[in-house]
């Protein structure tokens, strides 16, 4: 087995508040796994060496919830009905999410089903330089509901028609089921408090996702759909703006995570002024507001929160993990508690704990190096060339 040694580095391994100076670790060439992780003395058996000259290395990047379809400058997601259009365009953003440092996504929401094929044409070796995916599809809406589009959702409007519209996307390579449990803002006529599927329809698309032993996340903006996600019995809450004191202490006791995505309601008044109308870019500021105060109130009361950006909608595009970092530490968490998110908690919420998420032996390398500390400055992840490492090899 041949082995690099990587030597010489700042360590932050994603599990513990600190760095270790003078760190070093041995990454098996053909696995791409850590076999071990020291600091002083690295050892010399090795055949290939790696200075990394004082460097911070800090864990790849986990984002929770992307949609690799939609084009972010394109103001409505862009979903026409090109499907090699909406193809090549979600390779370019896989490779955008990749080199902005992010290893592994979860995918929610995808038109034609097009990350199970680019997934399985990922694994084949035809296409590289992208995160690993977790799958979703298409995710399910009712008729009428949010992304309601034939090509985009399955439309569902029994519990019978979300049986067999589950089964059928899990037969085809879904790997995270995504049910649409409130209304949204990308949707015309459709609104943050409207609830969708009913509390049976996605009971029904839990219990599916689980006896595959799959997980499910719901997108749950406002109320009462939220409390019918929860109730449902979904892994994830998606958004959750309006998650109130109940709900969250609900989402502990049945430990539901919640993937708050400020930096898709921050990117419009930020990015849209002067090509989106005022009184939009007013209803986004408004909200913001809103629903910082409302997901921190919940995550210090103590849900579980894990990284999401929502990539692809208006001018929220691939590159933007690093800035939801920024915008939890502004508001309150830690650059651990922000970096978490993103490590141990999405690893855990995604059931890939054991490989990935931290950097200990028997986990694979996926890894950054940057100029300067993360924990110090959270702005340290957003730095451009900083160096990629997919299990063990360099990416960017
Ligand atoms: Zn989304």
């Amino acid at each position: 087995m041949s082995t690099t040694v990587y030597t010489n580095a700042k360590l932050f391994d994603g599990k513990n508040n600190t760095v270790t100076t003078d760190a070093w670790f041995v990454v098996e060439n053909e696995t791409g796994k850590l076999t071990e992780v020291g600091s002083n003395q690295a050892p010399t058996d090795s055949q290939q060496i790696v200075d990394l000259k004082g460097q911070y290395v800090m864990p790849g990047l986990i984002n929770c919830h992307t949609h690799i379809t939609m084009d972010p400058q394109s103001g409505d997601g862009g979903l026409g009905t090109d499907e090699i259009e909406l193809t090549v365009r979600a390779v370019d953003n896989l490779h955008d999410l990749l080199a902005s440092g992010v290893t592994y996504i979860r995918e929610c929401g995808s038109a034609f089903d097009i990350d199970i094929r680019l997934n399985e044409l990922r694994k084949e070796g035809k296409i590289d330089h992208t995160p690993e995916i977790m799958t979703s599809g298409r995710p399910y809406s009712m008729t009428g509901g949010h992304g309601d589009l034939g090509h985009f959702a399955h439309l569902v409007d029994s519990p019978d028609e979300m049986r067999k519209a589950v089964r059928t996307g899990l037969k085809k390579g879904t790997q995270s089921v995504k049910v649409m449990a409130t209304g949204g803002v990308m949707t015309p006529g459709d609104f943050m408090t409207d609830p969708q599927l009913s509390v049976e329809e996605m009971q029904t698309a839990v219990i599916e996702a689980h006896h595959k032993g799959r997980i499910i996340a719901a997108h749950a903006e406002g109320n009462p759909g939220i409390m019918n996600a929860i109730k449902a019995g979904v892994d994830s809450i998606e958004h959750g703006f309006y998650v109130t004191d109940e709900e969250a202490d609900l989402m502990i006791e049945q430990g539901t995570y919640l993937t708050p995505t400020f930096v898709a309601d921050w990117a419009i008044p930020e990015y849209g002024r002067g090509s989106m109308p005022d009184w939009e870019i007013k209803k986004a500021a408004d909200a913001l507001d809103d629903l910082y105060a409302n997901i921190m109130q919940a995550w210090k009361r103590g849900v579980k929160v894990t990284l999401g950006t929502d990539a692809g909608t208006p001018f929220n595009d691939f590159t933007m993990t690093p800035v939801e970092l920024e915008l939890m530490v502004q508001q309150g968490a830690t650059p651990f508690e922000a970096m978490q998110t993103s490590s141990q908690n999405a690893a855990t919420l995604m059931g890939i704990q054991d490989e990935y998420g931290t950097l200990e032996a028997g986990k694979f390398a996926d890894f950054l190096v940057l100029d300067s500390n993360p924990l110090e400055d959270i702005k340290a992840v957003q730095q451009k060339d900083k160096a990629v490492y997919k299990k063990g090899v360099r990416m960017y």
